[in-house]
C-alpha cells in the first residue's frame, strides 16, 4: 500500500530481480508519486510537475507489479486482508505500507474550507500550480518545519518582484528548535528578503480572509498554506494496530509490533526503539533496501535485517533564490553550491525510477 520513498524502492528492486513464486499488488490513492524534496522548487517556478514526479504505472509494469488506483482505507491483519474505499478487499501473504502522514492541525477550524495544506502533495502541486494572482499579495504559511520554512521563501520567489507580502507563524517557541545556528541563518535570510517569521503564534481558527490567534490578534491572508508537521492516516487506529500517536508501532525490522507479516516504512510508521525519529523523507529512503530484502526474506522464511535510524541527516533547504541553506552535523553552510548540490540529489532520486 502506497507509493512512498521506501516502496519506490521495493519496486526498483522487483524491477532488478523479479519474484518468480509470488504476485504483487500495489495499491495507491495516486499513481503519480511525487518528490516532496522539489515541491519547493516548483513553487519558485525551478521546477515543472514532470521533473518532480514517477508515474507508478510503468514503474510498476517493469517490476511485473499489478496496480490497482484505489485508496485503501483498513486492514485486518488477522484476516489478512486489505479493504479498499468501494468496500472490495484484497488478501494477503505479505503486506508492506508505506503511505506517509497527512498534515497535522486539520482540525482547527476553519483549516479544511480555507487553507491549502500541503498533504495529499500531489493535490498540493496541482493546486499550487492553479493559483490566480491575486493569491500573491498577502501570503501566511503556518508551520516552521523545513518544509514550511522552504514554502515561504520560495512563495516569495514565485512572484519575484511583485509586491508580496509572506509571514510565517509557528506554535513552538523558536524555529528549528534542534538546529539553532542553521533557525539563525534562516532568520537572517528572512529579514533580508523582507519575510516575517513567528514563533509562538498558534492559530485558533481559520475565517475567509484572516486566522485567528490564540491569545488574541489575528493576521490577514490571500493565501494560506498549511504545512504544519505531520499527523497520521486514520488508517492504523481504525485498523486496531498498535500505534504511537496514531502511526503505526514497528520494530527495527519493519514489522508491526504484533503482526509479523505486516511491514510498515517511512512517515507512516514509529519505530518503537526510536519513537523520536523526525517524519522526514530521508529515513523513508534508507528504510527502502531493509524493506525490499525483509519481503523477500519474509516470503522465503528468511532471516530479516534490523534498521537503525541515521542520529542525523543533511538538511538543504531551497529558498528559492538559486541559493540553499544547508546543516550537516552542526555545520550551516549556504549559497548557490548548496542549491547545485540538493538539486542534483533530488533530480537524481527522482531519474533513478523514471529511467527504470
Ligand atoms: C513541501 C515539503 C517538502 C519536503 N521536503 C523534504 C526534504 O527536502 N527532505 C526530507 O527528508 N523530507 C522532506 N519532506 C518530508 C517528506 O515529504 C516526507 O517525510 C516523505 O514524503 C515521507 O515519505 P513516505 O515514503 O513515508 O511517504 P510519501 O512520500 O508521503 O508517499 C506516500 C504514498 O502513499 C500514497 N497513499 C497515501 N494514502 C494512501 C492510501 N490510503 N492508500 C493507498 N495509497 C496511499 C500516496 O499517494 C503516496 O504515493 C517534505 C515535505 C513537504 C510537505
Amino acid at each position: 500500500m502506497g507509493g512512498g520513498h521506501s516502496h519506490l524502492q521495493v519496486l526498483e528492486s522487483l524491477a532488478n530481480r523479479p519474484l518468480a513464486d509470488a504476485s504483487v499488488t500495489l495499491v495507491v490513492d495516486d499513481h503519480r508519486a511525487v518528490y516532496s524534496g522539489m515541491v519547493p522548487g516548483l513553487v519558485a517556478r525551478q521546477y515543472q510537475i514532470p521533473d518532480l514526479t514517477v508515474d507508478l504505472r510503468p514503474l510498476a509494469a517493469t517490476a511485473g507489479v499489478r496496480v490497482v488506483e484505489k485508496p485503501a482505507i483498513r486492514i485486518d491483519p488477522n484476516q489478512r486482508r486489505l479493504v479498499l474505499a468501494d468496500d472490495t478487499a484484497l488478501d494477503y501473504t505479505v503486506a508492506s505500507i508505506n503511505i506517509g502522514a497527512r498534515v497535522a492541525g486539520l482540525d482547527v477550524p476553519g483549516v479544511l474550507e480555507h487553507a491549502l495544506p500541503t498533504r495529499p502533495i500531489g493535490e498540493f502541486v496541482y493546486r499550487i500550480e492553479q493559483l490566480d494572482d491575486s493569491s500573491r499579495r498577502q501570503i501566511l504559511v503556518v508551520g516552521g518545519g523545513a518544509a514550511g520554512i522552504e514554502l515561504a521563501f520560495c512563495l516569495q520567489s514565485r512572484w519575484r518582484g511583485e509586491r508580496t507580502e509572506v509571514t510565517l507563524v509557528d506554535g513552538a517557541r523558536a524555529l528549528l528548535p534542534k538546529r539553532r545556528r542553521l533557525a539563525r541563518r534562516v532568520l537572517a535570510a528572512a529579514k533580508a528578503r523582507g519575510l516575517e517569521m513567528k514563533s509562538s503564534t498558534v492559530v485558533q481558527e481559520v475565517k475567509p480572509g484572516r486566522v485567528t490567534l490564540v491569545g488574541g490578534g489575528s493576521i490577514p491572508y490571500g493565501l494560506l498554506v498549511w504545512a504544519a508537521g505531520a499527523a497520521s492516516h486514520p488508517l492504523f487506529t481504525e485498523s486496531g494496530i498498535e500505534t504511537i500517536r496514531g502511526f503505526a508501532t514497528t520494530r527495527r525490522t519493519l514489522q508491526l509490533l504484533h503482526h509479523d507479516h505486516v511491514f510498515a516504512a517511512g512517515d507512516c510508521a514509529t519505530l518503537a526503539d526510536y519513537p523520536e525519529t523526525p517524519k522526514a523523507g530521508v529515513y523513508a529512503v534508507r528504510q527502502g533496501p531493509i524493506l525490499s530484502h525483509n519481503l523477500r526474506a519474509a516470503l522465503r522464511g528468511e532471516p530479516l535485517r534490523s534498521y537503525r535510524p541515521q542520529d542525523d541527516f543533511l538538511t538543504l533547504l531551497n529558498l528559492g533564490d538559486g541559493t540553499a541553506l544547508g546543516w550537516w552535523k552542526g555545520l550551516v553552510a549556504g549559497g548557490r553550491l548548496a542549491m547545485r548540490l540538493k538539486d542534483r540529489i533530488d533530480r537524481r532520486f527522482v531519474e533513478r525510477f523514471r529511467q527504470l
